[in-house]
């Protein structure tokens, strides 16, 4: 049976994001090393071909949204996708903190917040809200992205690619 919910690390059994590429808990690309199945998170042996527990192909993995259709990226019920309308508002009355919450830019997100609180002081009126406006797009492109499975560096800002 085909898990619509779930997703596995091939290589660690931990669960993650359907829609990204690498674990974000041992950074294997998925697919590359097969020891656990991706549907059911069972071990699999080096030439199993079946998974013994759920009955799917561990070597055909089958991601919503990855390859296919080039259209909308597809949302799945889960937590992991971000609303870009909260992030960006949050980002605009406090830079920084959608990154260490969603984006897991936890350097970036700090270093954000000392900016926009440095702003004040530097050129006050003006300071604060340059940040503010920065951190406001780049929460909303940045949602746009971890939405469509990219997993983001510690200093990926929106116009990295
Ligand atoms: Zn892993
Ligand atoms: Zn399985």
């Amino acid at each position: 049976m085909e898990n619509s919910q779930n997703y596995y690390c091939t290589n660690c059994g931990k669960p993650m994001n359907k829609q990204a590429e690498f674990c974000t808990s041992c950074g294997v690309k998925q697919g590359k090393v097969i020891n656990y199945c991706y549907n059911c998170g069972s071990t699999i042996e080096p030439n199993q071909e079946i998974c013994l527990t759920c009955g799917v192909n561990p070597r055909k993995i089958k991601r919503t949204g990855a390859a296919g259709s080039a259209a909308a990226p597809v949302r799945a019920a889960g937590s992991s996708v971000v609303n870009p309308i909260l992030a960006t508002i949050i980002g605009l009355f406090i830079p920084g903190l959608p990154s260490l919450i969603w984006f897991g830019q936890k350097t970036k997100g700090i270093v954000m917040i000392i900016a926009f609180l440095l702003g004040i002081f530097i050129i006050p009126i003006a300071g604060p809200w340059i940040v503010a406006i920065f951190g406001a797009i780049d929460a909303y492109q940045l949602a746009g992205r971890v939405n469509n499975g990219e997993t983001l560096d510690e200093w990926t800002f929106f116009w990295n690619k």
